[in-house]
């Protein structure tokens, strides 16, 4: 059986002292191909950096609603120089968050807007970020959908019925360690996914899966996501694993489906 991460801070200092052996831990559980998503300009690079180290990763480079604060002009030119790399296969990871105080809304909103801009010019996919901005992320993402915008909800932690009209809006939905967890209510939105569209991710360091909580996550932990997902969907793993594993390839277009080689 073979999993992608989907989502994983590989360049945060949590993984300085054993980043080899992670990636290592990883492959030997089926964890072939990694995605890691840049934050800003400075992490953009240094995901870029690791997955020209290492066979199997690949990056994103986008400015996270945290650091959309008083953007300098002709950041996102910055940006789409670094979504020119072979190996950039999203622009993220972008979107909202009101649970923190970093940056006003209006300031994520436009940073938002501009990098779904950007994708749907350069034909590249969306990594979306969401905390308690449920209404508003899919409203400008609809309001931005001309039928050429496509991308993954990371860390999906909503309701059903917003899990219904994220698919209905044209996304993938993405779970993470927090699926595993006792007082999870994610059940429903994990099984109304259709296979089509339904993608694992770590999001390490942080998220880690039962009976690792509280732990350093890391993308070795896969296996035990897509299990959870196996259990509350009533499919067997190597069946999570096979669609989780075609719809990133599609969607990122990684590997030998990416036009041009
Ligand atoms: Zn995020
Ligand atoms: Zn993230």
């Amino acid at each position: 059986m073979l999993f992608i991460d989907t989502h994983c801070h590989l360049f945060w200092n949590d993984f300085d002292h054993d980043l080899d052996d992670a990636i290592a831990r990883a492959k030997a559980e089926g964890v072939t191909r990694i995605i890691v998503p840049g934050t800003n300009v400075e992490t953009s690079m240094l995901a870029q950096g690791i997955a020209h180290r290492f066979e199997g990763v690949y990056f994103t480079a986008g400015v996270h609603p945290h650091d959309a604060k008083d953007l300098p002009v002709g950041i996102f030119a910055r940006i789409e120089a670094l979504a020119a790399d072979p190996l950039c296969v999203a622009i993220g990871e972008i979107g909202l968050d009101y649970h923190y105080d970093f940056c006003p809304k209006e300031q994520q909103h436009e940073a938002l807007r501009a990098q779904l801009a950007l994708a749907k010019s350069l034909g590249l996919p969306v990594v979306l970020h969401n905390r308690e901005s449920d209404e508003d992320l899919l409203d400008i993402c609809r309001e931005q959908q001309d039928g050429g915008l496509r991308g993954q909800f990371h860390c999906f932690s909503s309701s059903r019925d917003y899990a219904e009209r994220v698919l209905d809006a044209g996304f993938h939905l993405s779970f993470t360690g927090n699926v595993t967890y006792k007082k999870s209510t994610l059940g429903d939105a994990v099984a109304v996914v259709p296979d089509g569209r339904l993608l694992v991710e770590t999001d390490a360091p942080f998220m880690a899966p039962a009976p690792f909580r509280g732990t350093r996550n890391e993308p070795a932990r896969i296996p035990l996501i897509a299990q959870r997902f196996a259990e509350l969907r009533g499919q067997d793993l190597a069946h999570v694993a096979a669609c989780t594993t075609a719809n990133a390839v599609a969607l990122f277009r990684l590997g030998e489906m990416r036009p041009g080689g």
